[in-house]
């Protein structure tokens, strides 16, 4: 089904308030987002015997995951046989400083094998070796080999599987729809939804039985990010939030150490990883190698956060490069294997006028992923809010403080089954109450003749967010950057949305806005809150890690408010404990 199948349902017969949508239809189970969490939520909602509709902003096959490169863990030892669940758990809890959900990790680790069982049954085509055997190559800072891959495009590899099987079943997936509002009944279940299409701008009503939120990250609210424009907008967060659910580890934002510093367009866009585990090395302005001073027995192949600050550190200690990165080389490695390998680098590098088997290029750090979401039940991913479930990037608990390249993709797939299986038990009878809807639809199609472009206003929060919340953290800086964001708050009512064929853009970037302006309020307050320094949180007063902040904190709407609290971690089980004892060093191979 697609926007125009929709469109062409008669429109709304009853009248509400002042104005009508142009459609609305019932579903048992809306999933907003065709991700890979959305996907294998709808595919177990679909496999349950659920009439299931999954809405995306994007055109179909094209939501965030398509950009995942390196590759997805699961611990099936095709490899190194001694790995195991236990040691997946191990790795992940440790690197993500024990701030990981305990609970969330064994189960991440114990079922990635049976998701990788079910992508491989969707068709999705993973790397083997001549006998037919799954290739696993080194992350960083796991201990085994033990991410499969699909050449540096393992996301678009996923996808396909993920659609080829939402295509088998016949599930519809209705493109270009921006999700505005959730629709609650008195008792705060969740009835369904309200949104527009992104072309044309016909607004719809969509009744569901349950809803699954599947809606990627928040990282877009940073000025540099390896999203693309419009992308990670926190959308879902921020629609359970006002819904009543929790947002958690909101201040744990991970930044990947190597993104692009020009041309304008580009920056932030991702440098993968594979550049240093083929073998790529970094410099700073003096030519030195300076990864020697921070991490000496990894140098290039640390951890991410460690990476990520000695690049922030060369440069703003002033060894830098000319557009404000360090040097990333990977000349000398000879420029078959390169283009064996990094394809997709070569060709980024290309459109650019750069041959990175000749020449160095300039990296910094960008925003790239949400450790923090909505806070789940660890089980059901249960959102707190009567019919109402989120998975996958939205959601938190399982990656902690700083998040082990590969798990993310396994997370979606664990995580999205089990969403999707527990929203399929509990789909009730529910019509939306047409008194709400009126009121959000009159919000939703309002003139609004404000000063303030919705564009603006995100370009000045995502440059308050870079440079006042980004990865070094001071409360001054932080201060600041809430003034910012309670000053673009109080500016909700002097957006300014023309009519015509720009109103549907600019009516999503002024959703978007209202999003990232919760979003980035839930982080920095979160990192005020959090004095010390753990993975990917570096705060400059609080340099070490302190024992007492190993909660997680809690952010929650309260009297229009956002009130902080902090939660306990679960205990580490046994098994898991005895992994952790056994630990050799972990050198790492290839990161992503
Ligand atoms: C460049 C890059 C490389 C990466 N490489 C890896 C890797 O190798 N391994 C790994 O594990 N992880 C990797 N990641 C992270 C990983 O790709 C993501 O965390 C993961 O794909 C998120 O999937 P998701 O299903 O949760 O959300 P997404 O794929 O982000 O999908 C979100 C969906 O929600 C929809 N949506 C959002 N808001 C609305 C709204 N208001 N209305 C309607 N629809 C909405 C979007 O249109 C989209 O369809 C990488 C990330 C990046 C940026």
């Amino acid at each position: 089904m697609n926007q125009e199948a929709l469109e062409a349902l008669p429109p709304m017969t009853t009248i509400i308030a002042r104005t009508t949508t142009n459609w609305r239809r019932r579903v048992g189970a809306l999933v907003i987002g065709a991700g890979g969490a959305g996907l294998r939520a709808a595919i177990e909602l679909d496999a349950h015997g659920v009439d299931v509709l999954v809405v995306g902003k994007r055109a179909r096959a094209d939501a965030h995951t398509v950009l995942a490169a390196g590759g997805i863990n699961a611990a099936l030892g095709t490899m190194d046989p001694e790995d195991s669940w236990q040691i997946h758990a191990a790795d992940t809890l440790r690197e993500g400083r024990f701030l990981g959900d305990a609970h969330a990790v064994e189960i991440l680790c114990r079922e990635a094998p049976a998701a990788i069982d079910d992508l491989l049954s969707y068709g999705t085509r993973f790397a083997r070796d001549a006998d037919g055997r799954l290739l696993q190559r080194y992350f960083g800072a796991h201990r085994y080999r033990r991410t499969l891959f699909a050449g540096d495009y393992t996301g678009r590899a996923l996808i396909a599987g993920l659609m080829a099987e939402v295509d088998r079943r016949g599930i519809p997936i209705l493109e270009r729809f921006y999700v505005s509002d959730l629709l609650q009944q008195g008792d705060g279940r969740v009835t369904g939804v309200l949104g527009f299409a992104l072309e044309g701008g016909a607004t719809g009503v969509i009744d569901a039985g349950v809803v699954v939120l599947a809606t990627g990250g928040h990282i877009g609210v940073y000025g540099r990010s390896s999203s693309r424009p419009a992308e990670n907008t926190g959308d879902g967060m921020a629609l359970a939030y006002r819904a009543g659910a929790e947002l958690a580890d909101m201040e744990l934002v991970q930044f990947h150490p190597t993104g692009m510093v020009w041309p304008d367009e580009a920056v932030g866009t991702l440098v993968t990883e594979a550049v240093r585990g083929e073998g790529g090395r970094l410099y700073n302005s003096a030519g030195e190698r300076f990864m020697a001073r921070y991490d000496r027995e990894r140098l290039e192949l640390s951890t991410r956060d460690r990476i990520a600050l000695a690049n922030y550190t060369e440069i703003v200690e002033g060894r830098g490069t000319p557009h404000h990165g360090v040097w990333l080389d990977i000349s000398h490695v000879p420029a078959a294997t390169i283009h064996e390998r990094l394809p997709r680098m070569v060709a980024q590098y290309q459109d650019v006028g750069i041959d990175i088997t000749r020449a160095p290029i300039e990296v910094a750090p960008t925003a790239h992923y949400a450790m923090g979401g909505i806070r789940v039940a660890v089980d059901t991913h249960w959102t707190g809010v009567p019919g109402l479930y989120a998975a996958g990037e939205a959601a938190s608990g399982v990656h902690g403080a700083n998040r082990l390249g590969g798990n993310s993709l396994a997370e979606i797939i664990v995580f999205g089954r089990r969403a999707g299986l527990a929203a399929a038990n509990d789909v009730a009878e529910t019509r939306s109450d047409d008194a709400v809807i009126a009121e959000r639809l009159t919000a939703l199609t309002a003139a609004a003749h404000g000063a303030l472009e919705p564009v603006a206003g995100i370009d000045r929060l995502r440059e308050t967010m870079w440079r006042q919340a980004g990865l070094v953290r001071d409360a001054a800086g932080l201060h600041g950057a809430l003034d910012t964001i309670e000053e673009l708050g109080a500016r909700r009512d002097d957006l300014r949305i023309p009519d015509g064929a720009g109103r549907p853009a600019a009516l999503a970037a002024a959703y978007d806005l209202t999003a990232m302006l919760v979003t980035a309020e839930a982080t920095v307050r979160g990192a005020l809150l959090r004095e010390e320094s753990r993975g990917a949180h570096v705060r400059r007063e609080f340099p070490t890690t302190a024992r007492h902040w190993q909660r997680t904190i809690v952010m929650r709407a309260r009297n229009g408010r956002m009130h902080a609290d902090t939660r306990p971690l679960p205990e580490l089980s046994a098994d898991v404990k005895a992994a952790l004892r056994d630990e050799a060093p972990v050198l790492g191979g290839l990161l992503e």
